[in-house]
């Protein structure tokens, strides 16, 4: 039995991580969802457990010190799983600031809280207690034709919110360096599945599609991104909570790449197939490329595969098709 902090729960991922706890271990553990929510955040996406005892919703903000310590003191946290961030790499470009404030204010205030609660010594932790950073592969920068990101590439960050991760990555490390507190990070490829806000490409796409609205891809549409299922991401986090070596920062990815221009395609072909003929690539509409715009990313998740025995097992087709079917099924609740 553990007791979850799950940060940013009404978001696309947390939320999806929130119902994979309860999918994989049932009611056995506590989760309190900490969520500002934000336009990202809709309690919606969990309404199939919020009934349950043991699922509690606090609506807060994570940079709300008064706010994360009665939290902390009201519950024996074991483990804190921050996704909470500003997320939305156009958003950033446009104004970066509450970027700054939520995703490196807000992590530098849940480490100080965890590091408070959980310090028994000099640098000693009471056992089992973990706090694990979400981040992204963003924070590698970009690659050229050829290569992967390794554990080991240095952070080269692009855009105002993949530079806010990488602070946030390095100050989580240094709680580690400096104060050795059981920490890990996790750095992931682009995920896909039910729940994510469509401003993202996937999504986007797809609901766009479904109220035939024009369907803009940025630039020549070449740029390519590393896809993976947001439940085998769900599953990385579970294991390296479990079984990851504190203060290691664990890669995951889908060895799965598509330009987004193939993306689109395929979301179109599939709608065109089973769902309305007059879905087709005519609502295709070129647009200005987005500023600074990485050209490719991929990840070497040899690590994580090698160590904890993690690999994908939602094959793209599989995924793309549920992602599909569950925006046609939920079309009424999406904001579009
Ligand atoms: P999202 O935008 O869908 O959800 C973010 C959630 O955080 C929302 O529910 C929002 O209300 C909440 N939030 C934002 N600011 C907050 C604050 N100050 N206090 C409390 N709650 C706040 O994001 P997502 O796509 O689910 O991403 C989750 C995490 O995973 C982020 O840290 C992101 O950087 C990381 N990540 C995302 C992807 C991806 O493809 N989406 C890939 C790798 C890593």
């Amino acid at each position: 039995m553990k007791t979850y902090l799950v940060t940013g729960g009404c978001g696309f991922i947390g939320s999806n991580f929130i119902l994979y706890l309860f999918k994989k271990y049932g009611e056995e553990n506590t989760i309190i969802n900490l969520d500002k929510l934000t336009y990202a955040g809709n309690p919606e996406n969990l309404r199939s457990i919020e009934k349950l005892p043991n699922y509690i919703f606090v609506q807060g903000d994570i940079c709300d010190e008064k706010c994360i310590r009665e939290i902390f003191n009201s519950y024996e946290i074991d483990y804190v799983v921050h996704f909470a961030a500003e997320s939305h790499v156009d958003r950033s470009i446009l104004s970066s600031k509450e970027f700054v404030v939520s995703n490196v204010l807000g992590t530098t205030v849940l480490l100080d809280a965890a590091r408070k609660a959980w310090l028994c010594g000099d640098d000693t932790y009471l056992t089992g207690k973990r706090y694990l950073q979400v981040s992204t592969d963003e924070v590698y920068g970009a690659l050229g034709a050829t290569g992967y990101f390794s554990e080991r590439t240095p952070l080269d960050p692009h855009s105002p919110y993949s530079a806010s991760k990488a602070a946030a990555d390095l100050l989580v490390k240094s709680y580690y360096d400096t104060h050795k507190m059981p920490i890990n990070i996790t750095r992931c490829s682009n995920n896909y599945g039910p729940y994510q806000y469509p401003e993202k490409l996937i999504p986007l796409i797809i609901t766009n599609c479904l109220i035939k609205k024009p369907l803009p891809v940025y630039g020549d549409g070449m740029n390519v991104r590393d896809w993976l299922y947001v439940e085998d991401h769900c599953r990385a986090i579970d294991l390296v909570l479990e079984k990851g070596i504190i203060g290691e920062i664990y890669n995951i990815g889908g060895h799965n790449e598509w330009t987004n221009i193939e993306i689109i395609k395929i979301i179109i072909s599939y709608l065109h197939n089973y769902y309305d003929t007059s879905i087709d690539e005519s609502l295709i509409t070129f647009v200005t490329d987005r500023k600074g715009h990485d050209r490719r990313y991929a990840i070497d998740a040899t690590k994580i595969e090698e160590e904890l025995g993690w690999v994908p097992i939602v094959s793209f087709q599989e995924g793309i098709i549920k992602t599909i079917e569950w925006y046609i099924a939920n079309l009424d609740l999406i904001p579009v």
